[in-house]
């Protein structure tokens, strides 16, 4: 497989769920090696945050990351789509501490690359290739990756989580995630929340536009959206899709197998940082088959 970028820039503009505020994003394309950078244009200076384990500063109820005291929250969808889609590089301007919520999921930002067109670039991707399972467990949760089953490189999932509301239980998902299955099982799922938890969130100037418009809401044993579910699981697909989004933050495809139960974004980033930390657990990887079938 080699690396991609997009054929042109895809701009945008939303409000961020958090902040509220009004955000205009340009995704632009970038050379081989590049990576994937964040840019906030709208403070002096670079203000360029290149995604790794560490620029993540904060992991509570959405993905934010941070370089020289300048942040970008919520990145873990569009991150999730780049990933899905296999963006290597890209520029991601902004002119706002947050990405547009968009309705909640990753479909959004699919459509949005999809419209500006992929291009394909003269070097490999760089996989990260799992060797040895790592593990970080705190209390009942878990998140792990492992070498794949089978000898396919790319990224299985294997997602569970709890609840006691009965409109979400019990729900578990287990596939491979590639381009098509992300689009048809994954890209579409909202994030989700509780009403109780987003008036507590609100009175501390969290949630500012979070509604039935960019999230599926729960009441009690209820969801409360008139339109219903996407899926009958879609909580648990969109723990999926938020699983792959903050794998992506690692600047690099992972070929292994993520399990993640009763995980979210602060055991994700645990997870990718012990990763980091333990370089005999996996090897940079380039998959001669996939590289012949891209030439
Ligand atoms: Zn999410």
């Amino acid at each position: 497989m080699l690396q991609h970028t997009l054929a042109g820039p895809a701009v945008f503009a939303g409000v961020g769920v958090h902040s509220g505020r009004h955000v205009r994003v340009a995704i632009r394309p970038a050379p081989a090696g590049h990576g994937i950078v964040f840019v906030r244009g709208d403070l002096p200076g670079e203000n360029r945050i290149p995604i790794s384990a560490d620029a993540v500063v904060r992991t509570q109820l959405n993905t934010e990351i941070g370089a020289g005291g300048v942040t970008v929250s919520t990145v873990e969808h569009l991150l999730a789509a780049l990933s899905a889609l296999s963006v290597d590089n890209a520029v991601i301007e902004l002119d706002g501490p947050e990405l547009p919520i968009m309705d909640g999921s990753a479909a959004p930002f699919i459509k949005l690359i999809d419209q500006a067109g992929r291009r394909t670039l003269d070097a490999p991707r760089r996989y990260i290739e799992i060797l040895e399972t790592i593990e970080v467990v705190h209390g009942d949760k878990r998140a792990a990756l492992s070498p794949n089953v089978s000898a396919r490189p790319g990224l299985e999932v294997d997602f569970e989580i709890a609840f006691a509301s009965r409109a979400i239980g019990r729900q578990r998902i287990t596939l491979r995630v590639d381009e098509s299955s992300f689009r048809r099982e994954l890209a579409s799922a909202r994030t989700f929340g509780f009403v109780h938890e987003v008036e507590a969130l609100r009175a501390r100037g969290l949630a500012q536009a979070g509604g039935l418009e960019n999230a599926v809401v729960v009441d009690g044993d209820r969801v409360l959206n008139p339109e219903g579910l996407r899926f009958p699981d879609e909580f648990v697909r969109h723990k999926a899709l938020d699983a792959v989004g903050d794998l992506y933050i690692l600047g690099a495809p992972v070929s292994g197998r993520f399990e993640g139960r009763y995980a979210g974004h602060a055991m994700n980033n645990a997870l990718v940082r012990e990763l980091v930390a333990r370089p005999d657990a996996w090897r940079e990887r380039i998959f001669a088959a996939d590289l012949a079938q891209a030439v």
